[in-house]
């Protein structure tokens, strides 16, 4: 918000406010067989507000393609295709709008490659519902607006709403963030496990293909066990019920892909698969629900220290060895040696994000060394052989408004502002290669170099190493 409307809108509530407390939203859900109708009632003080349509995110640039339809009922409305935004006018403070949302795979549609179209594109028709709410809900200028969700009209296939934890198609009341920011899924075979952890209800959500029982029983023993470990590093006082959600790819055989929301994710996989939890999977799961944490800001951050956090809380919630965090790691240093784009400044990349999947990785794998590389200096900095949970520490207070300039402030305050401010120019600004200096690793490992350069971490101290992941945990 602007300050002149700002002070407008001050004004106006002096006036109004006896007769309209608060500004809201309320979207009413029609299932048409093809697609959902969204009614929506905006009541509010302002003489003109805007929503937008839809993101960036898949790289798309037919978003408008799939809103459908567009009426006014009540006061006035319109929409720029070139920026997905929607006016709306008011009429005596309230406005009445509704359009429909359509948008499936085109029927011939089996690249494996093409995973981004399966789950950031609507697909919806009679066999099965899968939209990222963003493409349904018309997002408002105030994230933190009242809204209220109610379906009039639902398929004849069980729905799921991850804004909506365990409660189907029930009417839901919360701000636009939370509708926003979310995603819904209906097919013929969905069903719903309550999975309690640390005296909670949470929910695990799945339309299971092959192997049922085998599947069912694999996934709700590493939701149970990973989610707690997670949730105590955290320290999750009171944590709002949480959504596993596995659904499977209308026809892609990709293996896997997901996304990371508040209060859940969803992972879309290979609906061929008989097992579904495979290592491979079980490191996106994990990824996945360390978005809860780690999920805002630059991509070398939520994706980059994501990736840290996935390879650590493996091995600190004892699902593997600490090995395996070294083979997790090697990956990513192979990886980001053998990106082309290896040297790229970080602007740049972060701009090239959905451009080719080549950037999209650079980020993933230059976040998690430079990662890496924190937790030597703040080891040796702090003389704490956890200093993975001392960074997080540092960075919790402000995770869900991530800026570089705190993140640098909260890592000066351990290793001091000079060496953090001239490590974050060097690896994430430039792009310079990572020298993996031997005084500045983590203790118990060291950096060895294959013929073509390559970084691999080598433990060279068993117990040095573990005690990385292992100080934290409850005794
Ligand atoms: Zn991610």
């Amino acid at each position: 918000m602007n300050p002149l409307k700002f002070i407008f809108f001050c004004a106006s509530v002096l006036i109004t406010a006896c007769t309209d407390k608060s500004d809201r939203i309320d979207y009413t859900l029609s299932w048409t067989g093809d697609g959902i109708r969204v009614d929506m009632e905006v009541r509010s003080r302002i003489d003109s507000l805007f929503f937008t349509y839809a993101t960036e995110n898949g790289g798309f640039t037919d978003q408008m393609s799939w809103f459908q339809d567009l009426t006014s009922l009540k006061g006035e409305v319109s929409a720029d295709p070139s920026t997905r935004k929607i006016a709306v006018v008011p009429d005596g403070g309230r406005a009445k709008l509704s359009y429909t949302v359509r948008c499936a795979l085109p029927k011939d549609y089996y690249s494996p490659k093409s995973c981004l179209w399966d789950m950031f594109r609507p697909d919806l028709d009679g066999e099965m519902m899968f939209t990222r709410t963003e493409n349904l809900f018309l997002a408002p200028e105030d994230m933190a607006t009242p809204v209220s969700v109610r379906w009039a009209e639902v398929p004849e296939y069980p729905v799921y709403c991850i804004y909506n934890p365990g409660k189907g198609t029930d009417p839901y009341y919360g701000t636009a963030g939370s509708v926003v920011g979310s995603a819904i899924v209906g097919d013929p075979l969905l069903e719903v496990d309550t999975v309690m952890i640390n005296g909670r209800a949470n929910y695990l959500v799945t339309a299971l293909r092959k192997s049922h029982d085998m599947n069912k029983i694999a996934l709700k023993d590493y939701f149970r066990s990973f989610y707690g470990s997670i949730s105590d590093f955290w320290g999750e006082e009171d944590p709002e019920p949480y959504s596993m959600v596995i659904f499977p790819f209308r026809n892609n055989t990709f293996e896997m892909t997901g996304n990371g929301f508040s209060n859940g994710f969803l992972s879309r996989y290979d609906a061929t698969a008989d097992t579904i939890l495979t290592t491979g999977r079980r490191d996106i799961f994990t990824h996945e629900i360390g978005h809860k944490w780690i999920g805002g800001g630059n991509a070398w951050f939520s994706e980059g220290f994501n990736e840290m956090q996935t390879g650590y809380q493996t091995v600190a919630s004892g699902l593997d060895e600490p090995s395996y965090f070294a083979e997790y790691l090697n990956h990513a240093l192979a990886g980001l040696h053998r990106n082309p784009h290896r040297n790229d400044p970080g602007d740049l990349a972060e701009e090239r994000f959905w451009d080719d999947g080549d950037y999209t990785w650079l980020l993933y794998w230059r976040g998690f060394s430079y990662a890496f590389h924190l937790t030597g200096l703040v080891e040796k900095a702090t003389g704490k052989p956890d200093a993975w949970k001392v960074m997080m520490d540092a960075v919790k207070p402000f995770l869900h408004d991530f800026s570089q300039e705190r993140f640098l402030e909260a890592m000066g305050g351990l290793i001091g502002k000079e060496r953090a401010e001239a490590d974050f120019r060097k690896y994430i600004l430039e792009g310079q290669d990572f020298d993996y200096r031997p005084e500045d690793l983590p203790s118990g490992c060291a950096i060895v170099r294959l013929p073509d350069g390559t970084p691999k971490l080598e433990i060279t101290d068993t117990l040095l190493f573990a005690r990385h992941f292992s100080v934290h945990l409850k005794s």
